[in-house]
């Protein structure tokens, strides 16, 4: 039987013609006409008005940030569940990161923490460059309290959409949200370019700014002049067109991830001690991944015993993310809470989900759980 990965890429089967298109005329790259189409389908897709295509979300991480003119002695506070990429590019400008706790409902930043927190700081007049919320696993941070505390203190927030690309947050979509936002086409995401990132921004001259640093922070001269130091971050037209055959089969794609979860959730609801990360009031989620936690006192099997029989069987799962506060790398730094996404990590097991997967691959993976040795 052929391995079962978490979230393989998922080929939407008109790639090879927009490919053939885009070789044919000519545009292999740096840019070209399907990096504009792409920009544009995007940036209406999530009713954003600009949109930066990029070589990676890390990249769009890292525009948003340069954009804002986040650099050293500047605090960026963002979630400590994520993947390290969130933070690295807080570190990237030589900005300090502080990482706050998750909430129980959708796993995301904590808004109410958020809140008291930047309360006390701008109390003590220590207030954050920036916020960034990250919507993990398919599901939006509850973004409305969020921004508001953001708001209230003139803080801007940053939203990394780059798991949830297709969800809605009280109708608006994922993306939506930040003063910047950030999605990520890697090789895992929804869709893929096999990698591309895109940042989405509110006011043009954010995505100008962007577009700048993206292409070497070139000046407007015959010759090569520069000012700044820029970077070389732009997608190319070979890998837009791939993103916008992809980008068409995205609806298709959030149907069957919201299948897979609900075939999950009904097959294995019943076990002791499983609870399945599910949707919260006002959230659509696309459950890029269908995430469960696993209490040890009350289920049969541990979480990474489960983990390991499925590798036997050749199925892919794995922990949720690692907490930032408890990376080496980043023990250093200061953190707000963190003990629910401790046990968000000690706990939590993220299952294959795949858009490609059939029904009778989830129910392999189903008997894999149900069956012990
Ligand atoms: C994948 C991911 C990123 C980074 O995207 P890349 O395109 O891989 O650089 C950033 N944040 C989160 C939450 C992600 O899951």
């Amino acid at each position: 039987m052929p391995r079962l990965y978490l979230s393989p890429p998922d080929l939407a089967g008109n790639e090879l013609e927009l490919l053939a298109e885009a070789l044919a005329s000519g545009w292999i790259a740096p840019l070209g006409p399907h990096v504009d189409a792409f920009e544009a389908e995007v940036g209406a897709r999530v009713a954003m008005p600009y949109a930066v295509a990029l070589s990676s979300g890390t990249a769009a991480l890292h525009l948003a940030l340069k954009v804002l003119d986040v650099g050293p002695g500047d605090e960026v506070w963002t979630a400590t569940l994520t993947f390290a990429a969130t933070a690295n590019a807080v570190c990237y400008c030589g900005a300090t990161p502080v990482f706050v706790d998750s909430e129980r409902a959708t796993w995301n930043l904590d808004p109410a923490l958020l809140r008291d927190q930047l309360d006390a700081a701008a109390h003590a007049g220590k207030l954050p460059k920036a916020v960034i919320a990250v919507d993990l696993y398919g599901q939006c941070a509850d973004l409305e309290p969020i921004a508001e505390a953001c708001r209230r203190h003139g803080v801007v927030l940053i939203e990394d959409a780059a798991e949830a690309l297709g969800a809605t947050y009280r109708g608006r979509p994922a993306g939506s949200f930040g003063d910047l936002s950030i999605l990520s086409f890697n090789g895992n995401k929804i869709i893929t370019t096999s990698g591309g990132g895109m940042l989405l921004a509110r006011v043009r001259a954010h995505a100008e700014r962007a577009r700048h640093l993206a292409t070497q922070a070139r000046e407007p001269a015959p010759h090569y002049e520069h000012r700044e130091v820029g970077y070389n971050y732009r997608l190319s037209n070979m890998l837009a067109a791939i993103g916008r055959a992809q980008l068409r089969d995205l609806d298709r794609r959030v149907e069957k991830r919201r299948a897979i979860h609900d075939q999950y959730a009904r097959a294995l609801g019943d076990l002791p001690g499983w609870s399945f990360l599910t949707e919260a009031p006002h959230q659509r989620s696309t459950y890029w991944l269908t995430c469960a936690t696993i209490d040890a006192a009350k289920a049969r099997d541990t979480r990474d015993a489960i983990i390991r029989r499925l590798a036997d069987r050749d199925i892919e799962a794995r922990p949720v993310w690692k907490p930032m506060h408890l990376q080496p790398v980043f023990q250093h730094c200061r953190a707000i809470g963190g003990e629910l996404a401790s046990a968000l990590f000690r706990d939590g097991i993220c299952l294959p989900s795949g858009s490609q997967m059939t029904s009778a691959d989830v129910e392999r993976v189903v008997e894999a759980i149900r069956n012990g040795p």
